[in-house]
């Protein structure tokens, strides 16, 4: 699996749903660009090849990302 929006494998699980005993979904996390997502979200959200190309993220550029909220002291 792969990061929808940066392209990145290996994604972080941080939550599994179960029924029955059963996964029927995850959110996961990546750990490049820190898109979070769930698993059963549709396709214009987690599917990098049905989702608007202006939500990329390039990960060569992340440096030059603007920090909206600085991080706490
Ligand atoms: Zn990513």
């Amino acid at each position: 699996m792969t990061c929808p929006r940066c392209g990145a494998s290996s994604p972080r699980i941080d939550y599994e749903g179960t029924e029955g005993g059963s996964v029927v979904w995850r959110v996961l996390f990546c750990q490049t660009c820190h898109y979070t997502w769930r698993s059963n979200e549709p396709a214009q959200t987690i599917d990098a090849a049905a989702r608007d190309h202006f939500f990329d993220i390039d990960t060569s550029a992340l440096d030059g990302l603007p920090i909206v909220l600085p991080p706490r002291d």
